[in-house]
């Protein structure tokens, strides 16, 4: 059953893959409404259909958007993913605690207003934000990295990205303003990342991948979680969709991303086994995690699924190849 439930989501997320991620106009957060009942509770397949479609149309599903823009249908309680790992996220966006031996390291930030939600579930996992140590950023996007701002306000933490990604950020935030949810990033990172680069804290190391594709900055970051005696390697892959693309190269440089992180997910040595991913619906996080409350000892832990993340990685493969004769038709077409 269970298998056929992340069966059903893989695919689901694989067709989507291709476009499950933000829009890159921020959405207007204080809409009133009433969330489409058929979203309650966040269901991971189909939301991601609503994703889906909007990539494929460019039209954003009304239900979505009003979804995406209610904060109460967006707040979850955060959770234990693993002994050293919570999420303190929103439903469509994550955002990842690692406790280390020398205070807490944070993966994204989320945007106003849910920045709010995110220091609420910090805090209700017993950390206080101003001690977080290190922020890793993902990526520009403002679902993302749009809570940097007043993040930084409260903390001492060193904020960590690569040059690129901080430049994306910074021009999405220009592009922003004036518009509705408009938001702002601080002139510099405290920490410039670079492919390999390993960030230790405490007794816990970072391993930041270049990940170009989602967009030319994103990086990708490896860690290990811990559950009992056993220790998993885990990536958070910084960004899945193609909706941010700008040509065929970058299409291309999407494709040799997904087939590194493939190579480590099936690699002889520390092999990547556990997706904590940057948008909850991609993997079916918001229903396996339910399967975390219900755990017997011995049991495997639900997050621990290494053919579910190649799987993913397969379909993300498969979305950019077609995406890629779509750029590459359109950069052959002859002017007229
Ligand atoms: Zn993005």
């Amino acid at each position: 059953m269970l298998n056929k439930l992340r069966a059903l989501l893989a695919a689901s997320s694989l067709i989507a893959g291709s476009v499950a991620h933000a829009q890159t106009q921020p959405p207007i957060a204080s809409m009133p409404n009433t969330t489409t009942p058929s979203l309650a509770g966040c269901p991971s397949a189909t939301i991601d259909k609503l994703f889906n479609d909007f990539g494929r149309t460019g039209k954003m599903p009304p239900e979505l958007k009003r979804w995406m823009n209610d904060t109460q249908s967006q707040a979850i309680e955060p959770y234990q993913a693993f002994d050293n790992v919570y999420n303190v996220g929103i439903c469509w966006v994550s955002a990842w605690l690692i406790k280390t031996s020398d205070g807490p390291v944070l993966i994204d930030t989320l945007y106003e207003p849910y920045t709010d939600q995110l220091i609420d579930n910090i805090k209700k996992v017993g950390v206080n934000p101003a001690d977080i140590k290190m922020v890793l950023l993902t990526h520009g996007h403002f679902d993302h990295v749009g809570g940097v701002s007043k993040l930084k306000a409260l903390t001492n933490a060193k904020f960590v990205m690569t040059e690129e990604g901080w430049r994306e950020a910074q021009a999405d935030a220009q592009k922003s303003q004036g518009k509705p949810g408009a938001w702002t990033m601080p002139a510099a990172a405290d920490i410039i990342v670079k492919d390999g680069d390993v960030l230790t804290v405490g007794d816990t190391k970072f391993y930041a991948y270049a990940t170009p594709g989602h967009t030319w900055g994103t990086t990708s970051y490896a860690m290990d979680v811990k559950d009992g005696n056993k220790i998993y390697r885990a990536i958070t892959i910084g960004g899945l969709g193609l909706n941010a693309i700008d040509g065929a190269e970058q299409v291309e440089a999407y494709i040799a991303s997904v087939d590194r992180i493939k190579t480590m997910v099936n690699a002889s040595r520390n092999p990547i086994s556990v997706h904590l991913t940057a948008h909850p619906f991609s993997t079916g996080l918001t229903e396996a995690k339910e399967l975390l409350k219900t755990r017997r000892p011995g049991q495997p832990h639900p997050l621990l699924d290494p053919n579910g993340l190649n799987k993913q990685l397969d379909g993300l493969r498969a979305g950019a190849i077609e995406r890629l004769a779509i750029e590459q038709a359109r950069t052959n077409k002859p002017t007229q």
